[in-house]
């Protein structure tokens, strides 16, 4: 693997930037691995890597029909946070959010992870209320989190409006997850893609997986593609949106709906924005980007679809609100806009789980805020692969939750999962 260094870079660059390799192989399938992962978004790219690099399971093939993280690992917003309510997702949340904070040392791949803070606004009294007892409940479970009043949410960031004479949602205070943030998301699919493929894994790219093959027991023995038929006794599925439709493959009926969910950017600023401020109840987020282009996210559309972008009047809403919250953006242009499927499970939280069909693994249900997670999910993935069972954070988030009621009902904590 071609390593990264300070003085590499400069050397490179004083050369032109000729001469750079190829991250890692675009690999043609081979006939059968030991394992094989479905989906070559971020969450699935991590859960192979950390399969070789933790679990000593190398001959891995990552199958993506389209580009590795051409699904939501590239259209998302990247915000970063752990603060959520119950204990079980707090877990989740943190191991991700703990393994964010090496990963660009652990690949030697810089993800851009940058822990600028993620501020959640409260409108309202309930707001207030609701947001209090989430900093409590996090600190007692050991995450940070603070309570601002509205100025000192200001002076964190000073473009936002707290002038209640003018809203129609006055800012009354916010929580704040200092450790939060953001991170580029294509690079945190090539960096896993990257290392990976180094340790032998197989990043196979236009590679459709249309059957999943079972044997006369009915465990799973491969699968059938676009690339010809590949076999494996253990197939991991990371498929977001299409999840539902992948498992069906398998018998599997799963408690999933996909919606389009939708982002977009402005024209790019100079440095102006210095964390990520969310809304949930106005419903508006907003980061600025690298470049300079103020990074937008949407709600959900309200209908199921598989469509790749969203209604009009879910960004214009979206947008109402930010100019309301940040009155001088009022005039920048809009650059582009996009959308994603989202699989959202009836409780908000993911399944990192085994299925009934032995040799099938499942990581999905992730909706609207599943890029935080992708290190943490990848790992806990890789982990209930290698030991078929899974490890005890991700042991409460089973398919069979939806049975037995023993719900993770983070919904109503976060209206805007992100
Ligand atoms: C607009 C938008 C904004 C978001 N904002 C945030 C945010 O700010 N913070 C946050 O934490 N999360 C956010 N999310 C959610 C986040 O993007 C996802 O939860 C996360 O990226 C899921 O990662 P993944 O690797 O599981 O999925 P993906 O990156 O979608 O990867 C799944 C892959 O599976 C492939 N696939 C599907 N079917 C098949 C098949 N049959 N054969 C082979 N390959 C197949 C797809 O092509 C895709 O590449 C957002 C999502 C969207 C759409």
């Amino acid at each position: 693997m071609q390593k990264f260094s300070g003085f590499q870079i400069i050397a490179k660059t004083l050369g032109g930037n000729k001469g750079w390799k190829a991250q890692w192989r675009d690999a043609a399938p081979r006939a059968s691995y030991d394992a094989i992962i479905i989906g070559g978004g971020g969450h699935g790219l991590a859960a192979a890597y950390y399969l070789a690099s933790e679990h000593g399971i190398s001959n891995v093939a990552v199958l993506e029909k389209g580009w590795i993280g051409g699904g939501n690992t590239g259209r998302n917003t990247t915000i970063i946070r752990s603060n959520y309510l119950f204990e079980e997702s707090a877990a989740l949340y943190n191991h991700a959010l703990n393994l964010w904070e090496g990963l660009s040392q652990e690949l030697n791949y810089n993800v851009m992870y940058s822990p600028r803070g993620v501020m959640m606004l409260a409108h309202n009294i309930h707001d207030v209320q609701v947001f209090r007892r989430h900093v409590h409940a996090n600190r007692l479970a050991g995450v940070d989190n603070e309570w601002l009043t509205a100025q000192q949410c200001k002076d964190y960031c000073p473009p936002l409006n707290i002038d209640a004479a003018t809203m129609r949602y006055p800012v009354l205070g916010g929580s704040l997850q200092r450790r939060g943030g953001t991170a580029r998301h294509d690079a945190v699919a090539w960096g896993y893609a990257r290392a990976a493929s180094a340790r032998g894994v197989d990043i196979v790219q236009n590679c459709e997986v249309k059957a999943i093959l079972r044997g006369a027991d009915g465990a799973v023995t491969g699968v059938e593609t676009t690339r010809g038929t590949i076999h494996s006794s253990r197939i991991g599925v990371s498929a977001a949106g299409n999840s539902s439709v992948v498992l069906d493959m398998a018998g599997v009926s799963m408690p999933l709906e996909s919606f389009p969910l939708q982002a977009l950017v402005s024209e790019p600023v100079k440095p102006d924005f210095p964390c990520v401020v969310m809304s949930n109840t106005i419903h508006a987020y907003i980061s600025q980007s690298d470049k300079g282009e103020m990074v937008i996210g949407a709600g959900t559309d309200s209908y199921t679809s598989y469509t790749q972008r969203g209604g009009l009047h879910i960004a214009t809403h979206t947008l109402d609100a930010i100019c309301e919250l940040f009155p001088q953006y009022r005039r920048l242009r809009m650059l582009r806009n996009w959308g994603g499927i989202v699989d959202v499970t009836p409780d908000r939280s993911p399944i990192i789980a085994k299925t009934p069909v032995r040799g099938l693994y499942v990581n999905c249900g992730w909706g609207t805020g599943g890029f935080k997670a992708t290190p943490g999910a990848g790992n806990l993935l890789a982990y209930t692969m290698a030991r078929d069972t899974p490890h005890p954070i991700n042991a409460p988030f089973t398919i069979e939750r939806f049975r037995d009621g023993t719900l993770i009902d983070e919904a109503a904590a976060a209206a805007v999962a992100h």
